[in-house]
């Protein structure tokens, strides 16, 4: 038996021309000799009847929801989603099965609003495929082991499409979505932003957990562990948009290309803390903020100096852990980090001189920086991000 994955994401279920156009990569799926899953998500973006923003602001009293209970809750924008997509298809003349995260098999543990899953049990689908049924499957959503729904965090979705591609032995999973494919940056910023024909799993999962949230990381890291090939696809065309393989498929298919930049990526709002490093108890201030369970990035500490950020929301909490401890931190707020992602970068001399050069003509004030072997970060102010992130997509290239 030969398995598709399609995962179609927000706005490729949100009107009815998108489903339309998701019907046809289905039966085009079909009529190649495929038995497909189809992994939906919740209609449209935040603001849109059903997605998830909005079911969440439905309640009233926010802060009495159990976290249980809201997984509950958020477990319905799909749910709908793929009633409305199964009845397309049905309509059409398919024999359709709708399953829950649940009913699927996808087992995950307790915590809730970010689970994770802890094995697939493909029995159900498997004898449904075999049945000759197109299975959709509600994205974003598991149960655990004591039956509680849970959802699976930001991107869940594609984490469903993989995982259920692991488990049934899938030949590809496709995620459609409304761009092209995985491209040098967010189209929505760079015009000219070219798309990636063939990538590893490795780099986009840097890209992926630099902010390019065209495909969620943790997606790609469980397609990764059995070799399971993805594709990012539009849904209204019918290209065969970006591959995503391991270096070694790459490699035999001939189709191996050593990139010096993956390309650039942007994430936002962050909020910068600045401190005087002398007799700063600053040991007990990050076990603070950690126990408080914010998150720290751009850490610098030196003997005269202490600097961090931490995501917008978590600014005043963290500002107000600082005071506690008898200091005044020199606060700026509205930061964005843009990064420079690629694996050739490693210990090539005269990148942070072409990424200074490019920020600087454009006027743009660098915060802060860090590195890794496959990243430089640069903090800078929300206001001049987009121009940043065209800069460094610019000086390194990577346009049309
Ligand atoms: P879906 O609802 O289909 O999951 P997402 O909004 O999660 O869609 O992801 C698609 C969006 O990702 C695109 O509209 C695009 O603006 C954004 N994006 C950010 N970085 C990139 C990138 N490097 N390549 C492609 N898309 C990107
Ligand atoms: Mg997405």
């Amino acid at each position: 038996m030969r398995i598709l994955v399609q995962k179609f994401g927000g706005t490729s279920v949100a009107s009815r021309e998108s489903r339309l156009a998701a019907a046809g990569h289905v039966e085009r799926a079909l009529s190649d000799g495929y038995r497909v899953v189809v992994v939906v998500s919740a209609m449209g973006r935040k603001g849109d009847p059903y997605a998830t923003d909005t079911l969440l602001g439905t309640v009233d009293e926010a802060d009495a929801v159990a976290k249980r209970d809201l997984d509950i809750l958020m477990s319905c924008g799909e749910t709908i989603s793929a009633v409305v997509f199964a009845s397309l298809l049905r309509a059409r003349g398919h024999e359709v099965a709708v399953l829950t995260g649940g009913q699927a098999g996808i087992i995950t543990n307790n915590q809730y609003g970010d689970a994770r899953i802890l094995e697939v049990r493909p029995d159900r689908i498997l004898e449904l495929l075999e049945r000759g049924a197109v299975v959709v499957v509600t994205g974003f959503q598991g149960v655990t082991l004591d039956g509680d729904v849970t959802t699976l965090g930001r991107g869940g979705s594609d984490t469903t499409a993989t995982a259920l591609g692991v488990a049934l032995g899938a030949e590809y999973v496709d995620i459609f979505t409304d761009v092209d494919g995985i491209m040098t940056a967010d189209p929505r910023i760079v015009e000219d932003a070219r798309r990636l024909r063939r990538v590893t799993y490795t780099e986009i999962c840097n890209l992926a957990y630099q902010g390019a949230k065209v495909i969620h990381p943790r997606a790609v890291e469980i397609a990764m562990q059995k070799n399971v090939p993805i594709r990012v696809r539009s849904t209204h065309s019918q290209d065969e948009g970006t591959l995503v393989t391991s270096a070694t498929t790459a490699l035999e298919s001939g189709a191996l290309r050593e990139r010096f930049v993956t390309g650039v990526t942007q994430a936002h709002p962050f909020t910068q803390l600045v401190m005087d490093g002398s007799g700063l108890p600053y040991g007990r201030i990050f076990e603070e903020t950690a126990r408080r369970g914010i998150s720290l990035d751009f850490i610098y500490v030196s003997p005269d100096r202490i600097a961090y950020t931490v995501p917008g929301r978590d600014a005043s909490l963290a500002v107000d852990i600082v005071r506690s401890h008898g200091v005044e931190p020199r606060v700026v707020p509205d930061c964005a980090r843009v990064a420079v992602v690629g694996a050739g970068i490693a210990g090539v001399p005269g990148i942070m001189a072409k990424i200074t050069g490019a920020l600087a003509s454009e006027g743009v004030e660098i915060l802060q920086s860090a590195d890794s072997h496959t990243t430089i970060w640069c903090l800078v102010h929300l206001s001049d991000m987009e121009r940043a992130v065209r800069a460094l997509h610019n000086a390194f290239e990577l346009g049309q």
